[in-house]
Parts: structure tokens; C-alpha cells; sequence
């Protein structure tokens, strides 16, 4: 039995792997892919303190090493469901269940859909949810970034590299990313917007992508535009499907905690953007992660 199992390690899972790891627990970490969660995806990281700039993927692996020092046990793995016996809990992948005193849920959250025609039909084939994967395959064309977050703006300034242009669509006049990645999109000639407006349609032809059916939601006027490559950034949503009988996620899926990052079942933590919270960044998850490390080592030392 293992005094903690984490399940998912992004900047959160690792971060609360190497604290229970340090207080002398055995502890293991699930994770279905690479480590490192949605850092993958990034390309630059200028917001997490000590370094001026690094890529998603080398932070990942800087977190990733000490795991290995505190022998940390790696457990590949797609959680299906999590199970409270009592004392006991049950973490149950598609083929192998594990047993632990304690459970870190840090499963993060995946990209919204946007819900329109043509959406999965391109999924591939010039509809996108990672720039960072996908980018270089649209050299020198014109590309359509949907929304108006963090995500969608930085993506967008990153696009330009290889595009010949890029395009955000936002259903408002407003956008919500943070203010420096907006002046820097706002200062990028390749960049372009069309506000208060909304994507009713991606078109193609059998093999790609030809562009999209917009509407304006003031005016109602619809408009057709022709464009290579689509990517949608929406949004997210919670990866909290493993938790859903246990009672601890509010209407939306978001995992409720207190500020010890203890859910509503005694032993089983949630820490990361899994967590109902304002601010999801890596800073926010690594600082959770932190807490419950420490909070698992407690809860044992109290408990058993
Ligand atoms: P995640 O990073 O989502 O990791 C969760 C892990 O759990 C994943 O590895 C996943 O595979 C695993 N998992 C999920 N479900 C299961 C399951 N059923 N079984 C097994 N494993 C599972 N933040 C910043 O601070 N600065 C930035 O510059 C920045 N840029 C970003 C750019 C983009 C494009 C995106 C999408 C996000 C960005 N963020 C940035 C936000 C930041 O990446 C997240 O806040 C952070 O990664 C959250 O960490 P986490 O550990 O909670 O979850
Ligand atoms: P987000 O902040 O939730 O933004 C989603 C955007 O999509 C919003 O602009 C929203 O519009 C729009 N949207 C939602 N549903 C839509 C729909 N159906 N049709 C059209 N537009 C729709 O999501 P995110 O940008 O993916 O960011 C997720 C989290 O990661 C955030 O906490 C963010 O701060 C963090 N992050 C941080 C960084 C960084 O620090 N550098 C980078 C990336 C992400 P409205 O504005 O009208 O709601």
C-alpha cells in the first residue's frame, strides 16, 4: 500500500510528489503521458519566478529530476475511477487497481471543444488545439485563432512565426488575457481581429480546412472567410471524472478544497487547475502542490 498516490503529474503532482517523497513516504505518481501536464504545450514560459524565460517542455524535465533522486515510483496509467473503502483508497486504471492511504488528485484540465459543424470532422486536418504541435505545419498561411484568453492570444503572437497571418475571433470587443499579452499582440503586424463575433461554421473541402462561417453577434450578420488552419482555445475543462461519485466537484466539475488542499473526504487532496480557483497557472499549481505534500505526511502521522 502506498502512503500517497498522486494522480497526475503536471508542475502540481510533481511538485506535491517531491514534498510527501522528502517527509519519507513511499509514494507513487500516475500519469497517463509524458510528465509535465500542459507545460508540454507551451512554448515559452516568462511567469514562473527564477527564470526569464524557458520552454514548457525543459521546465517539465527540471521538475521532473528530483523525482527520480526520491525515488518517486513512475506508474503509467489512465485513471478511470477512485474509490473510498474507509481508510482505504482505491485507484482504478483500465487495467490495474492500487491501494494508498492517501489521494493527491492533480489531474489538470483538458481544452473546451467549441461545439460547431465541421469541428470534428477537421480535428487533424486544419482544426488544432496546440500551436506548439501543430504550428509549423502552417507555414506562410492565413490562420484563425479562436478566443480571447491567455491561450488564445499567446498562441496567436506564437503562430506568426510561420504563418502569413493570423486572425483571433472573439466573441467580444474585449479581450481577457493578461495585459502585456495583449500589447504584444496589439503590436504585431501579422495580427488581426474580428470582434463580437463567433465561429458558426468550420467549411472544408474532403481533405482540410478551407475557412469559416462568422457571425457577429451585435449586428447578426454572417460572413464567410477563407483561412488554412483553425485554433480553438476556449477554455478548459476539469479532468475530474474519476471523482465524480465521491461528492467533492462543484456543478462544473471543478474540485472543491478548502486552503489545505483537503477535499470533503478525509484523505484524498486536490491540488492544480483541477481545483475550483481563480488563477490556474504553474506558479498557483507548484505552491498547491507544496501544501499537499506536506498535508499528506500530517494526515498520516495523525492517522496511522
Ligand atoms: P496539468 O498541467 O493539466 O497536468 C495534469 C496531468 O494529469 C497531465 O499530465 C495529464 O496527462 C494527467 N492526467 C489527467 N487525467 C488523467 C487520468 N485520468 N489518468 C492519468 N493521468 C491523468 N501557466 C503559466 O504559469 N505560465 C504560462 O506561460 C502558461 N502558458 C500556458 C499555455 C497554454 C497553451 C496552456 C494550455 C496553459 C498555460 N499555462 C501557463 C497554464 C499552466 O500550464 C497550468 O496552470 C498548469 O499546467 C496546471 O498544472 P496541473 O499540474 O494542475 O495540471
Ligand atoms: P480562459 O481564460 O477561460 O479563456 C477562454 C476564452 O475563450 C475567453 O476569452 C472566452 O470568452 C472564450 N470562449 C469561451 N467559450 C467560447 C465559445 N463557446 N465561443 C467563443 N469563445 C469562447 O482559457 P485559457 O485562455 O485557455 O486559459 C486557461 C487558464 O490557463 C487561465 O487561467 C489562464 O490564465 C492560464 N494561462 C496562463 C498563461 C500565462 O500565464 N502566460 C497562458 C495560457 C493560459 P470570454 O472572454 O468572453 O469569456
Amino acid at each position: 500500500m502506498y502512503d500517497t498516490l498522486i494522480i497526475g503529474s503536471g508542475p502540481a503532482g510533481m511538485t506535491a510528489a517531491l514534498y510527501a517523497a522528502r517527509s519519507n513516504l513511499k509514494v507513487g505518481i500516475i500519469e497517463q503521458g509524458a510528465p509535465g501536464g500542459q507545460m508540454n504545450n507551451t512554448f515559452e514560459i516568462e511567469n514562473y519566478p527564477g527564470y526569464d524565460n524557458i520552454s514548457g517542455p525543459e521546465l517539465s524535465m527540471k521538475m521532473y529530476e528530483p523525482l527520480e533522486k526520491f525515488k518517486v515510483e513512475n506508474i503509467y496509467g489512465i485513471v478511470q475511477k477512485v474509490e473510498v473503502d474507509g481508510d482505504i483508497k482505491r485507484v482504478i486504471t483500465e487495467d490495474a487497481s492500487y491501494e494508498a492511504k492517501t489521494i493527491v488528485l492533480a489531474t489538470g484540465a483538458k481544452y473546451r471543444l467549441l461545439g460547431v459543424p465541421g469541428e470534428e470532422e477537421y480535428t487533424s486536418r486544419g482544426v488544432s488545439y496546440c500551436a506548439v504541435c501543430d504550428g509549423a505545419f502552417f507555414r506562410d498561411q492565413d490562420l484563425l485563432v479562436v478566443g480571447g484568453g491567455d491561450s488564445a492570444v499567446e498562441e496567436a503572437i506564437y503562430l506568426t512565426q510561420f504563418a502569413k497571418s493570423v486572425t483571433i475571433i472573439h466573441r467580444r470587443d474585449e479581450l481577457r488575457a493578461q495585459k502585456i499579452i495583449q500589447d504584444r499582440a496589439f503590436a504585431n503586424d501579422k495580427i488581426h481581429f474580428i470582434w463580437d463575433s463567433v465561429v458558426k461554421e468550420i467549411k472544408g473541402d474532403e481533405t482540410k480546412v478551407s475557412g469559416v462561417l462568422v457571425e457577429n453577434v451585435k449586428t447578426g450578420e454572417l460572413s464567410e472567410h477563407a483561412f488554412g488552419g483553425i485554433f480553438i482555445y476556449v477554455g478548459m475543462n476539469p479532468a475530474s471524472h474519476m471523482v465524480s461519485d465521491l461528492g467533492i466537484t462543484d456543478e462544473n466539475g471543478w474540485v472543491i478544497t478548502d486552503t489545505d488542499m483537503t477535499t470533503s473526504v478525509p484523505g484524498v487532496f486536490a491540488i492544480g487547475d483541477v481545483r475550483q480557483k481563480d488563477l490556474r497557472q504553474i506558479a498557483t499549481a507548484v505552491g498547491e502542490g507544496a501544501i499537499a505534500g506536506q498535508g499528506v505526511y500530517h494526515y498520516i502521522t495523525e492517522h496511522y
